[in-house]
């Protein structure tokens, strides 16, 4: 389909490459970029190349950051014996916007998925083991209630409980199938103060 242009159908080709966006967001999003002033374009694209060049997974926690440390690894007045394990960045935001939680995190970069092919090796397993060998005393199961994530956090929990570190699971009032990062602060919170040994 050429409606556009060569550059136009360029941009809006790109545009539409990005997870969420159909050919028609796509071409709204083209057809408003060419109307913003020339500036604002550049500092836009600017960002972007900027993000992607510095932004990298947190020494930790493996968050996204630009510093060594993220800001929560960094924060010494945070519990940092009680680890919360998340699927990925926006979830452990989700959990930071409640303002509540008072431990660290630890993002795996994804969840165990037999059907995409995503095995234990493909997310950061290995280096959650890996800080489980410091002075650590909870980890909280936090992946999503899809059947990845529960198949992750079942994964987990028979790979930590030989340790003797105490394991739970956020509670179930977090919707199957839900993202972290769609749900309130309220529920989030209940699920968390509901969690259960595993
Ligand atoms: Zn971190």
């Amino acid at each position: 389909m050429k409606l556009y242009s060569g550059k136009m159908n360029r941009l809006v080709e790109e545009l539409s490459s990005l997870p969420g966006i159909g050919e028609k967001s796509a071409g709204r999003l083209a057809d408003h970029l060419i109307r913003m002033p020339e500036e604002r374009v550049r500092k836009l694209a600017e960002a972007m190349v900027d993000a992607r060049e510095n932004v990298h997974f947190c020494r930790e926690c493996f968050t996204l950051t630009d510093e060594e440390l993220c800001p929560v690894c960094s924060n010494d007045t945070r519990d940092h014996d009680t680890i919360m394990v998340v699927e990925d960045t926006r979830d452990m935001q989700a959990y930071e916007k409640t303002g509540k939680y008072t431990g660290v995190y630890h993002v795996l970069q994804g969840a165990i998925s037999p059907m995409l092919g995503i095995g234990p090796n493909d997310i950061k397993l290995k280096e959650l083991m890996k800080r489980l060998e410091g002075d650590i005393k909870e980890v909280i199961i936090a992946t999503n209630s899809s059947l990845e994530g529960e198949t992750t956090a079942m994964y987990i929990s028979k790979l930590i409980k030989p340790t003797g570190i105490r394991v739970t699971r956020i509670a179930s009032g977090v919707p199957v199938g839900g993202d972290l990062e769609n749900i309130d602060e309220i529920t989030l919170l209940r699920a968390l103060d509901g969690r259960v040994e595993l």
